[in-house]
């Protein structure tokens, strides 16, 4: 068992003021697999102190320095990828293949995105006799969830760091290992002391004590809807600037013609990625009524391969969830679904043949889910497909949008210009037309009560930089 008994303040190792510690778990396995300090309002205040002090010297170092150290930081991640793709599988559950390609490959891209960016980012602007500067916000703190750990962390640190703020990082309390080894990575690279401190410990105390400091600048959120109101309420105390990544309840509307195949599988690939913990899952299957049969056999043909596992094991495609509190939220909406009388296509509350032990749903999929009820309008977080009927566009539309949500969505049609048509009708922030990729220099963020922050690329480090305009005489 791994025991990290102590947090990452200005720049050095040093031992929470609460004794408490938080228990992390296999999620296949439901071992204690690590134990991490339970950070107490006192580590907040020291490392927002030191990151207080750092802010000057790190907001006025070259921008071809700062680039530097963020590459070293992607290198340093990136040699050590295999060992935390294995730590992120344990605690998180995803597949292990899954995890080498996403969980431990796409921060370094993304740390790697921003040494690169921030050198050829404009700082300046001339206005008429002004002079229009962007400079770093302040102290920044960082509050992320458990799904893709190390990938929310770095979305926030790598453009705070590159932009010129410091940082005071609280990781989820149930995957917090990566960040530990992310702290030893920023470390190594040699980053000024007070730059980058580590604070782990639960939402209601180290978190709110975060969104709370008056020595914190901009609160940076990730996580559900829940809990960003909250933060931004607790902010709002300081007039901090907030950025929110919530929920999602993403549609995927299927155009009559679509490629079908091509189109509800990658919706259902979507949909049980992570054990459909992704905030972005495409978790509404909507599909004209002339199509109905053959797309609600084509998702039930598809969701089958998602074969749950073994994480560790190369051919599993479904882990578990993340704990054992998410699988009973989970069952929940299976049992409320049913007891809504909607029609169950494949999988259930039990838990899959032989999988018992570990956090383990089935995958499942809902037929002819009527908008409007509970499994068509919340999050679920986990691998559970809702298939819905429509009888024309103007219905997917409306349908598509009919929530609180507006994360991201999916259309297909065979006709590109009629899919971007409705993408664009689409409220939300992120519209992937006939499957097209995740890209990690686009914004990505929400509409509604999904947040109001874009993350990645060039938007992503304009979050946090403050626009200063210096009115000049003119001497023409
Ligand atoms: P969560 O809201 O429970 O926790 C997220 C983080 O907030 C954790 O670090 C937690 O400790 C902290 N937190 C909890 N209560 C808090 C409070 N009162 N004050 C301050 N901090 C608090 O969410 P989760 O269960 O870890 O993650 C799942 C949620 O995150 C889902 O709703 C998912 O859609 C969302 N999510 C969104 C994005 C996005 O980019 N939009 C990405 C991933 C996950």
């Amino acid at each position: 068992m791994k025991v990290h008994d102590q947090l990452y303040i200005n720049g050095e190792w040093v031992r929470s003021q609460s004794s408490a510690a938080i228990e992390v778990h296999n999620a296949a396995t439901e071992e204690v697999i690590a134990r991490v300090p339970a950070g107490a309002p006192e580590d907040v205040n020291r490392a927002a102190q030191a990151a207080r002090a750092a802010f000057g010297a790190w907001a006025a170092t070259p921008v071809e320095q700062r680039s530097a150290y963020l590459q070293g930081i992607a290198d340093r991640l990136a040699a050590r990828s295999d060992e935390i793709a294995r730590t992120i599988t344990a605690e998180v559950g995803m597949p292990i293949k899954l995890s080498q390609r996403i969980q431990a490959a796409l921060p370094p891209q993304v740390m790697a995105s921003y040494a690169r960016l921030v050198r050829e980012h404009p700082l300046e602007e001339r206005m008429a006799n002004s002079l229009v500067v962007k400079e770093p916000v302040g102290v920044v703190g960082a509050i992320t969830p458990w799904n893709y750990p190390l990938h929310q962390v770095v979305a926030k640190i790598a453009p705070a760091l590159a932009a010129g703020c410091t940082v005071v990082l609280k990781p989820s309390e149930l995957a917090p290992l990566s960040a530990f080894i992310l702290a030893e990575v920023i470390h190594a690279a040699g980053v000024p002391r007070g730059v980058f401190n580590l604070v782990c410990g639960t939402g209601p105390v180290v978190g709110e004590a975060i969104a709370r400091h008056g020595e914190i600048d901009m609160v940076s959120f990730t996580g559900s809807t829940r809990a960003g109101k909250r933060v931004s309420e607790l902010a709002a105390g300081t007039v901090k600037r907030v950025a929110l990544e919530l929920g999602g309840k993403s549609p995927s509307i299927v155009l009559e013609d679509a490629d079908l195949g091509r189109a509800v599988k990658g919706t259902v690939n979507s949909c049980f990625l992570n054990s459909g913990q992704t905030c972005t899952a495409l978790t509404r299957l909507l599909v004209p009524e002339s199509r109905y049969q053959e797309a609600a056999q084509l998702a039930v043909e598809t969701a089958r391969t998602f074969n749950p596992g073994d994480p560790m094991k190369d051919d599993t495609r479904l882990g578990p969830l993340i704990s054992g509190t998410q699988r009973e939220r989970v069952r929940g909406y299976i049992r409320k679904g049913m007891d809504e009388g909607v029609a169950l296509l494949l999988g259930g509350v039990e838990p899959p043949p032989g999988l018992e032990r570990g956090y383990f749903v089935q995958p499942t999929v809902f037929g002819r889910v009527k908008p409007g009820t509970t499994i068509e309008q919340e999050e679920i977080f986990g691998p559970v497909l809702a298939v819905i009927a429509y009888q024309d566009e103007e219905e997917a539309v409306r349908i598509a949008n009919d929530t609180i949500y507006g994360l991201a969505a999916a259309v297909w049609s065979r006709d590109e210009e009629r899919a971007r048509r409705v993408a664009r009708r689409v409220r939300a922030g992120r519209v992937d037309v006939n499957g097209g990729a995740f890209n990690i220099l686009a914004p990505f963020g929400g509409y509604k009560q999904s947040g109001h922050g874009r993350e990645f690329g060039r938007y992503g480090l304009e979050e946090f930089l403050v626009v200063k305009s210096l009115q000049l005489v003119d001497n023409k």
